[in-house]
């Protein structure tokens, strides 16, 4: 286990687009990429893109994916397995499409949805359980951020959606930074603000699972993450990666994002 090195773009697209948009979206996504020269190969090597579109386009945005070398994630799903949840998808209905990730935890899913950190932790549980990798969100609002409370609300949220994890199961986690106070409202943390929500974050995971699965941990920044503030964010030690939403429902920002990353690896 040692730092980990491929950076992860991921694009949330939430409850936006219809199939074809879903469609010419990641098709634009991949051609503008590919006209750059560099081969799926050479860019996922450093640089993992991953799609969350909405549930009913997985599959048309999965084959699309598969072209351009790009992952694909659900935005959610349940935590049984089968059975009478009118409604609910189950983890391995999402593995069944070709999904490798599924994002938990959100906090439109924790604030609006009314999802509890029980919730969350089974959720976790359960996608391991069918194969998926989880992209674990975490954050703090604006009330908890000014009353002094970020990390007491970090700390609670991480260990109880990591509870109960084997060592094995924590190397297939991602976990998304996301203060509730700039996800889709054009305030970005500040890269000190973000590094330092990373590096407690971190410290929580290593008393959990050691130094060295803790720092081979990718901790993804979300937030309103833009083409002009990617850069300066993922430049910052304790970032490896984004969550973007708003920008991702545009090909020519998100790929902006993309090479931003691509940049930072780079030099
Ligand atoms: C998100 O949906 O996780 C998100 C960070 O949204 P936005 O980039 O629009 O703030």
């Amino acid at each position: 286990m040692g730092t980990p090195t491929v950076t992860f773009i991921a694009g949330n697209w939430k409850m936006h687009t219809d199939r074809d948009e879903a469609k010419s979206l990641a098709t634009s996504l991949g051609e503008q990429l590919q006209s750059e020269g560099s081969s799926p190969a050479d860019r996922s090597s450093r640089v993992e893109v991953g799609l969350f579109p909405p549930y009913p386009f997985l599959c048309d945005v999965g084959e699309i994916a598969e072209r351009f070398g790009f992952r694909l994630g659900a935005q959610d799903m349940y935590f049984e397995p089968v059975g009478a949840f009118t409604g609910e998808v189950s983890g391995a209905m999402l593995a069944s499409t070709g999904c490798r990730y599924v994002i938990l935890g959100h906090s439109e899913r924790r604030h609006v949805l009314g999802e509890t950190d029980e919730i969350v932790a089974r959720k976790v549980r359960a996608a391991l359980a069918s194969g998926l990798a989880p992209v674990i969100c975490v954050g703090e609002t604006i009330e908890q951020r000014e009353a002094g409370n970020t990390e007491d609300v970090l700390r609670t949220q991480i260990e109880s959606a990591v509870d109960g994890l084997s060592e094995n199961d924590f190397e297939k986690v991602t976990v998304a930074y996301e203060p509730v106070w700039a996800i889709g409202t054009g305030h970005t943390a500040t890269p000190d603000q973000a590094s330092d929500a990373h590096a407690f974050l971190r410290t929580r995971l290593a008393d959990r699972f050691g130094a060295d699965a803790a720092s081979a941990c990718r901790i993804l920044y979300g937030g309103s993450v833009k083409p002009d503030n990617a850069k300066t964010l993922l430049a910052q030690d304790e970032i490896q990666g984004a969550l973007v939403g708003g920008a991702s429902l545009q090909a020519a920002s998100f790929a902006d994002i993309v090479r931003a990353a691509l940049a930072v690896h780079t030099s």
